[in-house]
């Protein structure tokens, strides 16, 4: 929508979040510069020869939903877009953050000491030096989440009585929350798919990221170089060939 594109007012500065697990680490806002978003030496990995079980039949196929997504995030008749994207991003982070809930026990700072997204992409968090760092998985996960609730509470971010406007800067920070929604998706999707098959949960967390990723497009929250990654393949979130594969089978469009 080019009336977002149009806005381009600075974003709110994040708060900071209220979990610090390190005294050394003073994080305060996520990665906004795409410039930085894979800047991290990885860590040494071995390429895995086979496919993830993401991009394997039948999970591929697997959802709650069928058909294209576009025809459920279309603006409905009479409804303000900003009140659409605002009450969709709150419905994409609450169902993300309950999915999240589930596999804590399983997303560990043994288990997970990076925030990998690919076999060989982690993503790394700005601290306040603005140095970009390697955070354990659960640790920038919390830090997103919080930031996010606190948006969300934020009135002058997200208002909820009538008569109050949205801020120019609302699409400017809508992006920032969706481009760090998706990296928590690209970290469930590499690291815990497997547990999310134990749960039985494919169809809904498919459904989800497939609905998260058809509005993303549609309202241009989403960047497809934050899906496909710089054109370098190891750097790749997994996910970029699962959105990939969606399209060919028609759930979402380009
Ligand atoms: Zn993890």
């Amino acid at each position: 929508m080019s009336f977002f594109r149009s806005m381009t007012r600075a974003p709110k500065a994040p708060k900071r979040s209220p979990t610090p697990t390190s005294a050394t680490l003073s994080p305060t806002e996520p990665s906004f510069n795409n410039n930085n978003n894979h800047s991290a030496p990885p860590s040494p990995v071995v390429p895995s020869p086979t496919k993830p079980l993401y991009l394997c039949s039948p999970f591929v196929e697997a959802a709650l939903v069928k058909g294209n997504f576009k025809t459920i995030v279309m603006l409905p008749k009479y409804v303000d877009i900003m009140e659409w994207v605002a009450v969709n991003i709150y419905d994409f982070y609450t169902n993300l953050n309950e999915f999240y809930g589930v596999l804590t026990e399983c997303c560990t700072q043994q288990s997970c000491p990076t925030m990998s997204a690919g076999t060989a992409l982690n993503y790394t968090w700005i601290n306040q030096d603005r140095k970009s760092v390697n955070l354990p998985a659960p640790t920038y996960i919390d830090y997103v989440m919080t930031w996010v609730q606190n948006l969300l509470d934020d009135e002058s971010v997200f208002p909820t009585k009538s008569g109050q406007d949205f801020a120019p800067s609302f699409p400017s920070t809508v992006k920032h929350i969706y481009r760090q929604l998706l990296r928590v998706f690209c970290h469930l999707y590499h690291a815990h798919y497997h547990q999310i098959l134990h749960l039985r949960s494919e169809p809904h967390f498919n459904s989800l990221l497939a609905h998260y990723l058809a509005f993303g497009r549609e309202y241009e929250l989403l960047e497809i170089r934050d899906l496909r990654g710089n054109g370098n393949d190891s750097k790749q979130p997994g996910i970029g060939a699962l959105w990939e594969r969606w399209r060919d089978m028609g759930i979402l469009d380009g």
